[in-house]
């Protein structure tokens, strides 16, 4: 693997100068963020963008109070859905009418896969990634067990090596959610093609931080959450994105009526709606719908290389800082050292992670744990600045040379994050 070059360590003057002259340094005043606290956690729950309170009172105060069952065509709830996978498509090199925003990531993955074992019907097997995020292998099983098929879960470095022609589905994550590792998106789906085999991408942790080329890379099929770089906020809708080669040949399950062709026909049978459409099943959550693309907002006008090129300089200082300072006191580095084969947050192995982590929350530096000694920081590059890599690390090396995370406040578990 690529070795990526250490650069001079930056101290904060350094850092403050880093964030001054980069075009979007300034991006962040498109969010309210946390009072007094570095938030490195973005990866996990994004913050409120400034258009988003303005927006869900006009939902709530105009739109609900005023025209009620009305809204949904006055206001444009129907069409909400597919208005703000419009919307999205921008960020993940789709076209507008190809995503659509609906449901759960989890949910979204369960119909695309039973469609995808149903549009490439012969074969049994999805291959999915050990150590993947947990919903994605959970639902993949499901959908096996449910279709007379099976899973094969593999280490990431075997993955290509696992897609033989009995493979119908590849299904996995393109940044790795603990890890960090990004796997080259054009690369795998060629090779899954290959074989015969669909590709499908989960982009939770790379969209909206660096560009991606869906149809460049000629994939089938991608899921994504709403909540964490696209700030969408608590519960906000997923997104699902079908290649419009595969529209009017795919079914899925369950067949709701906001799916059909019709919906207020309210016909006796099912006809599936056109295009991506049929991918919608109930009412969708129009609140959250209106908060997440209040918050896709803060992407306008952003150039999705620049927003990469800032993600690196993110991480490229943390690598650099930990290579100065942490390394020598007992972290290792479990994120890819290789710029192009990671994503945007840095994680963190320490013997006594979960106590360290405490530790920094409650000095207001928000990053999060996964068990039993991962300790992740979203460095989101629309808002996250190279200072505040600094100062974490800068707090790091505090806890750990004056032994705080030692205290016995610290060492209770039991806490979410
Ligand atoms: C966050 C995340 C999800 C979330 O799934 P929901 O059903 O929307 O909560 C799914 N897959 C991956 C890879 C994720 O990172």
């Amino acid at each position: 693997m690529q070795q990526a070059t250490p650069g001079p360590i930056p101290d904060r003057a350094a850092c403050a100068r880093l964030d001054a002259e980069h075009p979007l340094g300034r991006l962040r005043e498109r969010f309210r963020m946390p009072k007094d606290t570095i938030y490195l956690c973005g990866n996990s729950m994004g913050p409120v963008g400034v258009d988003v309170p303005d927006g869900m009172r006009r939902a709530v105060e105009v739109e609900w109070t005023e025209s009620v069952v009305r809204a949904w065509s006055s206001a444009g709830w129907h069409v909400a859905p597919s208005r703000v996978g419009a919307l999205l498509s921008r960020l993940i090199g789709a076209e507008e009418n190809e995503v659509i925003v609906v449901d759960s990531t989890s949910v979204n993955l369960f119909k695309l896969l039973v469609g995808a074992m149903r549009l490439n019907p012969g074969r049994r097997v999805i291959v999915a990634e050990r150590g993947d995020f947990p919903t994605d292998p959970y639902i993949a099983a499901s959908v096996a067990e449910m279709m007379g098929g099976e899973v094969r879960l593999v280490d990431p470095q075997d993955l290509a090596a696992a897609i033989d022609s009995t493979v119908a589905v590849v299904a996995v994550s393109e940044v790795n959610y603990r890890t960090c590792h990004r796997h080259d998106m054009a690369a795998m789906t060629r090779r899954a093609h290959d074989a015969g085999a669909l590709m499908l991408w989960d982009l939770s942790h790379s969209a909206g931080t660096m560009q991606i080329a869906l149809n460049a890379a000629n994939a089938d099929l991608a899921v994504g959450c709403g909540y964490k770089y696209l700030n969408g906020g608590p519960g906000a809708p997923a997104y699902a994105f079908v290649a419009r080669r595969h529209q009017h040949r795919r079914r899925q399950p369950p067949p709701g009526w906001h799916g059909h062709a019709a919906p207020f026909a309210f016909a006796e049978t099912y006809e599936p709606g056109e295009g991506i459409l049929r991918l919608r099943c109930g009412t969708s959550p129009q609140l959250s719908l209106i908060a997440l693309e209040a918050a896709l907002a803060a992407f306008e006008g952003v150039d999705l290389k620049v927003l990469r090129n800032r993600s690196e300089q993110l991480s490229a200082t943390f690598v650099a800082l930990y290579d100065a300072h942490l390394a020598s006191r007992g972290f290792s580095l479990l994120t890819p050292r290789d710029p192009a084969r990671r994503g945007a947050h840095i994680s963190l192995v320490h013997p006594q992670g979960y106590a360290i982590m405490q530790a920094l929350l409650a000095r207001r530096v928000v990053g999060d744990l996964r068990a039993p000694d991962v300790l992740r920081f979203g460095l989101a590059p629309l808002y996250v600045r190279c200072v505040d890599v600094h100062d974490t690390v800068q707090a790091l090396m505090e806890i750990v040379d004056q032994r705080i995370h030692e205290h016995a406040e610290f060492r209770q578990p039991g806490r979410v994050l």
